[in-house]
């Protein structure tokens, strides 16, 4: 397949080509209706069919056990920075926190609305170049969750794998690199993640909830946000963003044709690893977080000078290379890698660095 454009998108980001070509191919006429996705009520027998196999599809891959939720919301991942202490927690107890990042402060700043905050780790970090081993974390007295980013999407730092906490269920922002490795889904309370990096449209997120913690909301907690009001109607409370579920349910489907989980981490840390092998090797490019916590799907990197840094950006876009500006916060380039993105963009993107360095290093 000819690829003109690699588009290295933080979010909303690349889709597998062949995934989008089934949608284009069954827009118009979707499963023998005569009718669009797009048209189709989500109370029709076709699209909870739909509904159903993606929630069966989706537990396949995880192996989610059966004493778990599995809901499919709206309103992103940010709802989840209020919806999990709502859920979890009563104003007067305490939720602990890890700090490690830009999406680990958006949460803390939500949940301080709701319940006590406690900081187990982090506080007072300014860069973040790593993750402090759970041994040393300081947890509260009894908290009722321990909340963690498992992969900060800004910085490009990711957990190894799950922290172990003893008995505190934990709740994870799993936003960037859901479906691309697998998960011990019963160490959570919660796992939840919005759709737009590694499994569909933005607007639509995916929350895998322990049972017995459902059912416990805040009083004033708005029905939207209530995780057993969604568990009792299927997801189907209301309307739900109905195109981007069907998306997601293919994505299921081509995640489980190209190996699954464990295929979907093979080929991000092959990706990564020829990206960060590149940088290393370069004397020029920077990345500066220590390897064990180094992202498998955000690669931010930085040039010796703001100047180099437009000039590789403008480039990088006439070469194809899209949308590799760091986030506003924090400047340079980042190469979002997830997963739908094939060798060949890691691949066009290292020639061009190379390419680059020889032409201004
Ligand atoms: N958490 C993480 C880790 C993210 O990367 C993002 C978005 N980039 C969010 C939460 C917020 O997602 P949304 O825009 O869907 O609310």
């Amino acid at each position: 397949m000819s690829h003109t454009v690699w588009n290295f998108g933080a979010g909303p980001a690349m889709l597998p080509r062949e995934v989008m070509e089934q949608a284009q191919a069954e827009l118009l006429d979707w499963r023998g209706t005569g009718i669009s996705v797009l048209e189709i009520s989500h109370r029709t027998p076709e699209f909870e069919a739909m509904a159903a196999e993606s929630e069966r599809d989706l537990r396949a891959l995880l192996r989610v056990p059966d004493d778990y939720h599995v809901l499919f919301l709206q309103g992103g991942a940010t709802s989840q920075f209020a919806a999990v202490p709502l859920n979890l927690a009563r104003p007067d107890q305490t939720a602990d926190y890890v700090r490690t990042g830009h999406w680990s402060d958006k949460a803390i700043e939500d949940a301080r609305r709701h319940c006590k905050v406690h900081v187990a780790a982090g506080e007072g970090v300014e860069k973040f170049t790593s993750i402090p081993e759970p041994k040393t974390w300081k947890l509260s007295r009894d908290p009722v969750y321990l909340y963690y980013t498992s992969n900060e999407t800004l910085g490009g730092v990711e957990f190894p794998g799950t922290p172990d906490v003893g008995g505190v269920p934990l709740v994870s922002d799993m936003t960037s690199n859901f479906l691309t490795r697998p998960i011990d889904v019963a160490k959570h309370g919660v796992v939840y993640a919005g759709a737009q990096k590694n499994f569909g449209p933005s607007g639509f997120l995916v929350a895998i909830v322990r049972k017995d913690l459902a059912g416990h909301a805040q009083p004033a907690t708005p029905r939207l946000y209530e995780y057993s009001v969604f568990a009792e109607s299927q997801s189907l409370i209301n309307t739900p963003p109905t195109f981007s579920w069907y998306m997601a349910g293919l994505i299921f489907k081509w995640i489980a044709k190209q190996g699954g989980v464990e295929g979907m981490d093979r080929n991000a840390r092959r990706r990564s690893g020829k990206l960060y092998a590149a940088i290393d090797a370069s004397g020029f490019y920077r990345n500066p977080v220590e390897p064990p916590f180094r992202s498998r799907m955000n690669v931010p990197f930085t040039l010796p000078d703001e100047t180099l840094t437009g000039m590789f950006l403008k480039e990088a876009g006439a070469a194809g290379l899209f949308a590799l500006k760091g986030h506003r916060a924090v400047g340079g380039i980042r190469a979002s890698l997830y997963n739908a993105m094939p060798d060949a963009g890691v691949d066009a993107l290292v020639d061009f660095m190379k390419d680059f360095q020889r032409r201004c290093g």
